[in-house]
């Protein structure tokens, strides 16, 4: 073992226990605790169930975008590498994230013919350094070999979604997004980027923005989504 190691010594650490690997981004330990949505899931927000067809929430309300794919549960190790990722600084973990999230969009096989990030506002945007969607949309660019377009732009700093009901997230939202470079996204079918699905307030918004402005189908992947969120 020790002269194998001296022939071909380890690379890189795992990003979570931080034990010295060969390759990748995670140790066999670890990546076996990583929590995928496998069994079923809301065919519209991709949120796990425990039946087959559409959430209760809906078929009640009903969404902007016609699809959400999601490949984890927002839940222990995931939702602790999506706050480094968010407000650590951690940008290198886009790619892995990206690697993820690339598999779950080929298996779905949408019909897409542009990517967009969720933009952040300027002023969210001086404060940490970098759009965390951005950078997952740009991985996936790179993955399903579909061009990127900054579409969209945030005109008002509205506050964190996080602390807001459903009905408040809907109105904290409502105009806070404008089109920039139409000619990128009409008559096309995009998909939206963004970190975690929530309600999906901010989705649907940006959903609707794009369709008014003259984008057929908006599909949407983020890193995670969970019950009851
Ligand atoms: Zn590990
Ligand atoms: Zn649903």
């Amino acid at each position: 073992m020790i002269f194998l190691d001296l022939l071909f010594p380890p690379k890189t650490t795992c990003i979570i226990c931080k034990t010295a690997i060969k390759t990748g981004y995670l140790c066999d330990k670890c990546k076996s605790t990583l929590k995928f949505i496998e069994g079923n899931r809301c065919n519209i927000c991709g949120k796990p169930i425990d039946y087959e067809g559409t959430c209760l929430d809906c078929l009640e309300h009903g969404h902007e975008f016609k699809q959400n794919i999601s490949p984890f549960e927002y839940d222990g190790v995931v939702k602790d590498l999506i706050g480094r990722f968010k407000y650590f600084k951690e940008r290198e973990l886009a790619p892995f994230f990206a690697d993820y999230m690339a598999d779950a969009v080929k298996k779905m096989d949408w019909p897409i013919d542009v990517i967009v990030p969720v933009p952040l506002h300027k002023i969210r945007l001086d404060e940490r350094g970098y759009n965390q969607s951005e950078l997952l949309a740009r991985e996936l660019s790179y993955r399903l070999n579909i061009f990127m377009s900054k579409a969209l732009r945030r005109v008002r700093n509205t506050i964190t979604q996080t602390a807001l009901h459903k009905e408040e997230r809907i109105e904290n939202v409502k105009g806070a997004f404008k089109v920039t470079y139409k000619d990128t996204i009409v008559g096309k079918n995009a998909l939206l980027v963004d970190d975690v699905l929530t309600t999906g307030a901010t989705l649907d918004e940006c959903a609707k923005v794009l369709k008014e402005n003259g984008a057929k189908d908006v599909y949407v992947v983020t890193i995670a989504t969970g019950k009851n969120m």
